[in-house]
């Protein structure tokens, strides 16, 4: 489902479900906003029926009735795969936003309107009496300011309740990228997941292909980490993969990734950095990661340390996710070849192959 209605149109639905509420005796909260915002604005035709349905049998719209379509509502938003439920959650949150934004502004120029339309009568009303006019137009001139002043305070009362909407409706938003943050992040480390991992990787590949930037990735593998497991225990196991992406995440600036690739292997994105710049970092990590004690909570026991592997490539223009990955990986390769516990490029894995060519 796509919210495709220009900005007029938008106003002009959430105008109509603010009216339809009313009529309707239903509380104006985000929730029902959001109902008959949807159902007047006719994006999901079988939401639309089914309402249609409940009208024509004039079925109470109770409490019970109003979260039935509201959780209605948000089956509708949430058709598709994962990415498009995660759009279509976004593009909700943004125009109901924006759609009770523009209300509350038509609201509040209404209520001033009808404020400065009130005092007007005032002074006509004060005019008239010390003037002693006819006693009867007097007072109908008092009804029209009494009139007049009700009208202020209903727009005052409804331009509250559309700003505490606005209120819910932007913590709702937050709510929004609260859970789209989750579905990008690993559990264990707080490091991007794999997911977010990939995105990242081909938004930076695209920004390095657009500007003619340098861009690298480190592949990352804690050495030897079945054994460390098999001695100390899954738990501890985990300890350190926390404390291995705490390392990176230090070492690392804005705008860098750092990712869980899955199980004990890492990565990192590293936007605009040279070769040299990426194998810089690596090194960072490296001799970071090697120097932390790893000590068991319980016992205080030192159990010594941990070290890494680090494959280091740089993109090159038309390579795709899997190239460059593939070559920090046979640099990660090397590195375990050559012993473990270093940093390899990916120039390097070229030089071993010729030095293996040269042996052989
Ligand atoms: P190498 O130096 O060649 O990388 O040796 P290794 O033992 O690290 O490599 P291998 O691929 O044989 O084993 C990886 C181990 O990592 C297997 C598994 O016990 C451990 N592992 C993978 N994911 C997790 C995890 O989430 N938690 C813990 N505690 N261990 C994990
Ligand atoms: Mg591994
Ligand atoms: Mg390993």
């Amino acid at each position: 489902m796509e919210y495709s209605e220009g900005k007029k149109s938008a106003a002009e639905y959430a105008k109509a479900a603010v009216l339809r509420m009313a009529s309707l005796g239903i509380t104006a909260n985000p929730q029902n906003f959001t109902v008959w915002y949807v159902y007047l604005s006719g994006l999901d035709p079988s939401f639309v029926r089914h309402v249609d349905s409940m009208l024509a049998k004039k079925e109470p719209f109770d409490e019970t009735q109003c979260a039935d379509l509201y959780a209605a509502v948000l089956r509708a938003v949430g058709v598709g795969t994962d990415g498009t439920r995660e759009a279509a959650i976004d593009a909700v949150g943004s125009d109901l936003e924006r759609a009770i934004a523009e209300t509350t502004e038509i609201l509040k120029r209404a209520g001033v309107e009808t404020e400065r339309y009130g005092e007007t009568l005032e002074h006509v009303d004060g005019a008239l009496q010390s003037a002693g006019t006819a006693e009867q137009m007097q007072s109908v001139v008092a009804n029209l300011v009494e009139q007049t002043r009700r009208m202020a305070d209903q727009n005052r009362s409804a331009n509250e309740s559309l700003q505490q909407s606005n209120n819910e409706i932007a913590e709702l938003k937050i709510r929004m990228a609260d859970i789209r943050n989750e579905a990008l992040t690993d559990p264990l480390t707080n490091l991007a997941n794999r997911r977010a991992f990939s995105e990242r990787l081909a938004d930076g590949m695209a920004k390095a292909e657009a500007h003619n930037m340098p861009l690298c990735l480190l592949m990352l593998d804690i050495d030897h980490f079945k054994t460390f497991n098999d001695t100390y225990g899954h738990q501890l196991g985990d300890e350190v993969i926390r404390l291995v992406a705490g390392c990176m995440s230090a070492e690392i600036k804005e705008g860098d990734t750092a990712a869980r690739y899955g199980g004990e292997e890492f990565a990192v994105v590293l936007p605009e950095a040279s070769l040299q710049d990426a194998e810089t970092v690596a090194e960072q990590i490296r001799v970071v990661v090697a120097g932390q004690k790893i000590v068991r909570k319980a016992s205080r026991k030192t159990l010594g340390s941990v070290t890494l592997s680090i494959g280091v490539s740089q993109y090159r223009p038309a390579d795709s996710e899997d190239d460059l990955i593939a070559r920090a990986d046979a640099a990660l390769y090397a590195a375990k070849h050559a012993g473990r516990n270093c940093v390899k490029l990916e120039s390097d894995v070229v030089t071993d192959n010729a030095a293996e060519r040269n042996v052989a």
